[in-house]
């Protein structure tokens, strides 16, 4: 553009101009991504990755630059303020936060920083893999040295574990959370320990076997067709760890994983990563162009991908329509298993080690300790060195159970080698928001429960949309919650269900 067309311009015209190619630039990185994830040839990762730097830094620069500053000052003032629109008021204040926060880091900090996670992440896989945490542990102490001097130029909210949380779900605070999680802490430890003494056990030998790779992707096809996942928006494809993407509002793509030995993997792979791919296909249109269309905050998108894998998909009602289905796409192999059987053997609970592998009681508990333990790094000044015997001790006492060693204990997520800390949270806090919300769902929508069993799923998905999914980011995470349900998040919602759902199955 010439300098005279933009002399133009508002202001206000040319900050959508630049959101405009900010978002396009997001748009294509996005697609890029999802090709490196979902088989390119190996080959060719270390220039793409050059690529993806080069187009990732134009990005940034247009978000950090002068110019955009002037903008934003300009979009600031109390005259121009008043005559925006709320969508617009919105993006002003979201891109300004966006903004101070980049512009307080000094680049020469950033670039380092993006080297030593991307080899972190190397490091970590090897140290993984052969056990050695004291390999890993210099690359973590200048992760968190550095996500410290972040902290700083940030400016300490509360305190300094706080501003990390803010990133990921932003308003949250260490002293809510101390509270969620002390309240899960105490209904869910006794109620674990009360199902592992329990003698009614589920029969789970009927998962057992070979599944046809070919008729486990049919079958999720329909169920994703069921929950109205549009397909003309979207494509499902195959990756090692499964993801969604919302590459715009027309093209949100998911992938899973078929395993021959376990069908529920793919299938709840699939339900999960369904559930965040309905919340970015439903954005109000007029929120495209923007970087407002996408997720609010990453506990509201996991309340989605959780609230259909596990409050609808791993439901009686759930079964006793699609049981049926199933059978017939896996002829002879699960012919004398009625729905009740099937709902019992996908819900068995286990305390385990490895957090990906949990049920859905128990993957709380994970949580909560990786949490305790995110907080004692920054706020306690816990010595990284002493984190496996901070992990042991905590996974004993949680779950009763501690790992032979650090690969399948402390070593175990990617989540730190790439200093997300902070993240972790947000996987209770979306149990605890769907659990919330598929309450008002249920009062709402008084015959719920018997669409579900007829396998009507698109009332549901219509209120979400109504509810959640069409604000995209133009509310924040509280608003959202307090509008569904007229107060703040809370952990009881999550507790009872999850205690009326296993004392139901277990016979406590
Ligand atoms: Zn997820």
């Amino acid at each position: 553009m010439s300098t005279a067309d933009t002399a133009t311009l508002s202001p206000l015209q040319r900050f959508r101009e630049r959101i405009n190619q900010i978002k396009q630039y997001e748009e294509i990185l996005g697609v890029v991504y999802w090709d490196m994830r979902t088989g390119a040839p190996r080959k060719g990762i270390e220039l793409r990755s050059e690529a993806v730097g080069a187009l990732s830094s134009e990005s940034f620069k247009l978000s950090t630059s002068d110019e955009m500053g002037e903008l934003l000052a300009k979009l600031n003032e109390p005259e121009l303020q008043a005559e925006l629109s709320e969508i617009d008021r919105r993006l002003v204040a979201e891109t300004s936060k966006e903004y101070e926060r980049n512009r307080k880091i000094p680049p020469e900090l950033y670039r380092e920083y993006v080297v030593l996670t991307s080899q972190a992440e190397s490091a970590w896989e090897e140290a993984k893999e052969n056990n050695d945490f004291a390999g890993f542990v210099p690359y973590l102490e200048k992760i968190i040295a550095i996500n410290r001097q972040f902290i700083e130029l940030w400016g300490v909210k509360t305190t300094p574990y706080d501003t990390l949380l803010d990133m990921y779900e932003p308003g949250l605070t260490t002293v809510e959370l101390d509270r969620l999680f002390g309240e899960l802490r105490a209904r869910l430890v006794p109620l674990a320990e009360q199902i592992a003494n329990s003698s009614n056990k589920p029969n789970t030998s009927f998962l057992e076997g070979t599944f046809d790779k070919e008729a486990q992707k049919k079958f999720s096809k329909l169920i994703l067709k069921d929950m109205g996942y549009d397909f003309e928006a979207g494509r499902l494809d195959e990756s090692v760890h499964p993801f969604a993407t919302g590459l715009s509002i027309g093209d949100v793509r998911i992938t899973t994983r078929y395993l021959p030995d376990d069908i529920t993997s793919a299938l709840f792979g699939t339900i999960h990563e369904g559930g965040h791919a309905l919340y970015e296909q439903n954005i109000n249109p007029e929120l495209a162009r923007t970087t407002l269309s996408t997720g609010t905050s990453m506990g509201i998108h996991e309340s989605q991908s959780r609230l259909w894998e596990n409050i609808v998909g791993r439901s009686l009602g759930f079964w006793t329509r699609y049981l049926p289905d199933l059978k017939e796409h896996f002829p002879g192999q699960l012919d004398g298993v009625t729905a009740e059987e099937f709902y019992r053997g996908i819900n068995v609970v286990q305390p385990s080690l490895i957090r990906i592998e949990a049920d859905e009681l128990t993957y709380n508990l994970h949580i909560m300790i990786r949490y305790e333990i995110e907080k004692m790094l920054f706020n306690e000044n816990l010595n990284p060195r002493d984190l496996p015997e901070v992990w042991n001790k905590k996974y004993s006492e949680a779950l009763g159970i501690t790992p032979d060693n650090d690969s399948e204990g402390v070593l175990q997520d990617v989540h730190w080698s790439g200093g997300a800390f902070g993240y972790f949270p947000s996987y209770s806090l979306g149990n605890m928001y769907g659990a919330q919300m598929m309450d008002v769902a249920r009062r709402k929508l008084p015959h719920l429960d018997d669409q579900i069993a007829a396998g009507q799923l698109l009332p549901l998905k219509e209120w979400l949309t109504e509810q959640v999914y069409q604000y995209g980011k133009l509310l924040q995470p509280a608003e959202i919650i307090e509008r569904i349900s007229g107060k703040p998040l809370q952990s009881s919602y999550l507790c009872d269900y999850l205690e009326n759902k296993y004392r139901e199955i277990y016979r406590l």
